[in-house]
C-alpha cells in the first residue's frame, strides 16, 4: 500500500467525492428495514411475518447490490432458498431473471423502496434517523473539505434527498448541488466526468467508493485515467473485492484511520 495515503506529500485533489452508503454512513440496519417492507408489498407478503436470520443474510450479501430496485429482489432470493454461493456467483444476471420471474419491473420495486422510506421520514423520523450511523471520524473530515478550497460532492444511488436529511442529522449542511444521487439517472463515472469539466481540464479528483465494481467502471473510461480511485476497507464490501483493490495500481486501499486523518488546505 502506498505510504502516502495521508497526503503527506500528496497535494489534496480539487474535487473529492465521495460515494455515501457504506463510506459516509452506515446505514444497514434501514436498508433491511426498508428492503424486507418494500418486499413484503411487491410480493403480497404479510410484512410482520418477517423470517427470522433472513436479516442477517441480507447484510452479509449487501455488497452484491448496486442500486435500490436491487433490494427486494435480495430478499425474494433469500426467501426463496437461494444459497449465498448462487447469489454471489453472478447476482447482477440473477437479479435480473428474478425480478422478470416475479413479473416485477425495476420502476415499480424502486417506487417501492422510496415510497418506504419516504413513508418513515414522514411518519416515523426519529426512528429512521435511528438507524443509520456516520462512520467515526468522516463528518470532521465533511466539515474540513467544506472549509477548504477543494470543491466537496456526494455521489451515491441513493435519492439525494434522502443524504441530505441525514448529513443535517449529523450536523453538516451541504449544498443540494453538493449531492448527486438517483435522480440524477447516469451512472457514477458520468458524474464525475460532469465534475471534471466543469471544474476545468486540469482538474483533480479523488472518488472514495465501497463498491469495486463501481470503481472498475471508472478505470475503463478512457478520459478519467488520471482520476484517484480508492476502495475503502469498512463498507459493504467483501474479501476478495478488497484484496483485488490491493493487487490494482489504479485502487488504493483505505483505512478509515487514514481517511478520517486527510488534511486539506
Ligand atoms: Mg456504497
Amino acid at each position: 500500500m502506498a505510504p502516502d495515503i495521508l497526503n503527506s506529500h500528496r497535494l489534496a485533489p480539487n474535487i473529492l467525492a465521495l460515494d455515501f452508503d457504506g463510506v459516509v454512513c452506515d446505514g444497514l440496519r434501514e436498508y433491511w428495514q426498508t428492503a424486507w417492507r418494500a418486499y413484503a408489498r411487491c410480493w403480497h407478503v404479510d410484512e410482520a411475518a418477517e423470517p427470522k436470520n433472513l436479516g442477517d443474510r441480507f447484510r452479509y450479501l449487501r455488497p452484491v447490490i448496486e442500486t435500490g430496485w436491487e433490494m427486494p429482489v435480495l430478499v425474494a432470493a433469500l426467501v426463496q432458498g437461494l444459497s449465498d454461493d448462487e447469489i454471489l456467483a453472478d447476482w447482477p444476471a440473477l437479479v435480473k431473471r428474478l425480478a422478470a420471474e416475479a413479473g416485477k419491473e425495476p420502476k415499480e420495486l424502486v417506487a417501492q423502496v422510496d415510497g418506504e422510506r419516504d413513508r418513515q421520514i414522514r411518519t416515523n423520523l426519529d426512528n429512521w434517523l435511528a438507524l443509520h450511523s456516520f462512520y467515526p471520524g468522516v463528518l470532521d473530515l465533511i466539515t474540513r473539505v467544506q472549509q477548504s478550497s477543494t470543491d466537496f460532492f456526494i455521489v451515491s444511488t441513493k435519492e439525494g434527498r434522502f443524504i441530505r436529511q441525514l448529513l443535517a442529522q449529523g450536523g453538516v449542511d451541504v449544498a443540494p448541488e453538493q449531492v448527486i444521487g438517483k435522480e440524477i439517472k447516469q451512472p457514477k463515472y458520468q458524474t464525475l466526468r460532469d465534475l471534471k469539466a466543469k471544474a476545468g481540464g486540469n482538474a483533480s479528483l479523488w472518488f472514495v467508493e465501497d463498491r469495486l465494481p463501481a470503481l472498475q467502471l471508472v478505470k475503463d473510461q478512457a478520459d478519467l485515467q488520471e482520476v484517484q480511485l480508492f476502495l475503502v476497507d469498512w463498507g459493504y464490501n467483501i474479501a476478495k473485492d478488497r484484496q483485488a483493490a490491493v493487487a490494482d495500481d489504479r485502487v488504493e486501499l483505505l483505512s478509515l484511520e487514514q481517511f478520517s486523518a486527510w488534511q486539506f488546505p
